[in-house]
C-alpha cells in the first residue's frame, strides 16, 4: 500500500497548499481519500484523474470535499471524456466515472451547493455516488474499509483501510475520543489530525492538539503516526515535540508530496 499526501492543510490553506487529500494506492487501484479545496490541482501533479478508481469522503466540510466540484467538471468536460473525437482524443463510449463514497445525506449537500449555479446533479452525473452510514464496512477495490463515526462538528467518519495484511488508519477530523483508538488498534500507520495549538476556546471539542494526537496513537498501539491537518502558521517542531512526548516514539509530520509505503 502506498499513501501520497496531496494536501494536509486545515480549513484555511497553507501558502501554496491544499486542504485534506490522500492518494491510497494498492496495485493498479487508486483511491482518493478526501478531496478538499486545492486537492484536484495537486492530484493532477501526481496522477491522471481519470485513473482514480474511487473517492472516499470522511465528512462534508469544505476542506474535505469541495474539490469534488472541479473534479466533476473535469470528468464532464475533458476532451477525452467526450463521445466523439475532439482535440486529438478519439472519443469514448465509456468515459471515466469513479465510484464516490460519502456519508448519508451527501447527495443533498452536493445538490444544494451546485444548484446555486444551475447544475443540480453535477457531482452525481460525474461519479457513481454511494452513501454510507455508521458503523459501516465497505469493500473498495482491494481495500476493506471500516468506517467509524468520530466526534466533530458534523457527522464524520474515521476510516481504516486494510489490504494484503497491511493497515492504514485515517482519523479524519475529531475531538478526543475512544472510538478512533479502537478503530486504529495495532494499525501500521495512523494519519491523525493535530489542528490546535490548544483546546477550543468554546470548550466544545472537535479537533485535537498534537499532544492529544500522540496520546491517541499510543493508546491505539499504532506502529507509526503521522500528524496532519496542522497549519503552516504553527511551529512544526513544537507540534512534533508535543506528540513525541505523549506517543512515546518517533512522530512524522505530513508534508505535501510525502509518500508512505506500507
Ligand atoms: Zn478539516
Ligand atoms: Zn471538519
Amino acid at each position: 500500500m502506498e499513501i501520497t499526501v496531496l494536501g494536509k492543510s486545515p480549513s484555511w490553506c497553507d501558502a501554496g497548499g491544499a486542504c485534506s487529500g490522500y492518494l491510497v494506492q494498492e496495485g493498479n487501484f487508486t483511491l482518493l481519500l478526501d478531496c478538499g479545496n486545492g486537492v484536484f490541482s495537486k492530484l493532477r501533479c501526481v496522477c491522471d484523474y481519470v485513473d482514480v478508481d474511487a473517492v472516499l469522503i470522511s465528512h462534508l466540510h469544505a476542506d474535505h470535499f469541495l474539490d469534488l466540484l472541479p473534479f466533476s467538471y473535469g470528468l464532464t468536460y475533458a476532451p477525452r471524456q467526450q463521445p466523439v473525437a475532439v482535440a486529438g482524443w478519439a472519443g469514448t463510449d465509456h468515459p471515466a466515472r469513479p465510484d464516490l463514497y460519502a456519508p448519508n445525506g451527501a447527495a443533498d449537500v452536493f445538490r444544494q451547493i451546485t444548484s446555486t449555479f444551475g447544475v443540480d446533479d453535477l457531482v452525481e452525473r460525474a461519479f457513481h455516488l454511494h452513501h454510507y452510514g455508521s458503523p459501516d464496512q465497505l469493500e473498495i477495490g482491494p481495500f476493506t474499509v471500516r468506517l467509524q463515526e468520530v466526534p466533530h462538528f458534523t457527522t464524520t467518519f474515521a476510516a481504516d483501510l486494510a489490504s494484503n495484511g497491511t493497515r492504514f488508519t485515517y482519523g479524519a477530523d475529531c475531538g478526543p475520543n475512544d472510538a478512533l483508538v479502537e478503530l486504529a488498534r495495532d494499525t501500521d500507520l495512523l494519519m491523525i489530525e493535530a489542528t490546535l495549538p490548544r483546546p477550543e476556546r468554546t470548550g466544545e471539542r472537535g479537533h485535537l492538539t498534537p499532544g492529544e494526537a500522540g496520546e491517541h496513537g499510543r493508546r491505539a498501539g499504532a506502529r507509526r503516526i503521522v500528524l496532519t491537518h496542522y497549519s503552516d502558521e504553527l511551529d512544526a517542531d513544537a507540534c512534533r515535540a508535543a506528540a513525541v512526548e505523549t506517543f512515546g516514539g518517533e512522530v512524522e509530520l505530513a508534508r505535501e508530496g510525502a509518500v508512505y509505503t506500507l
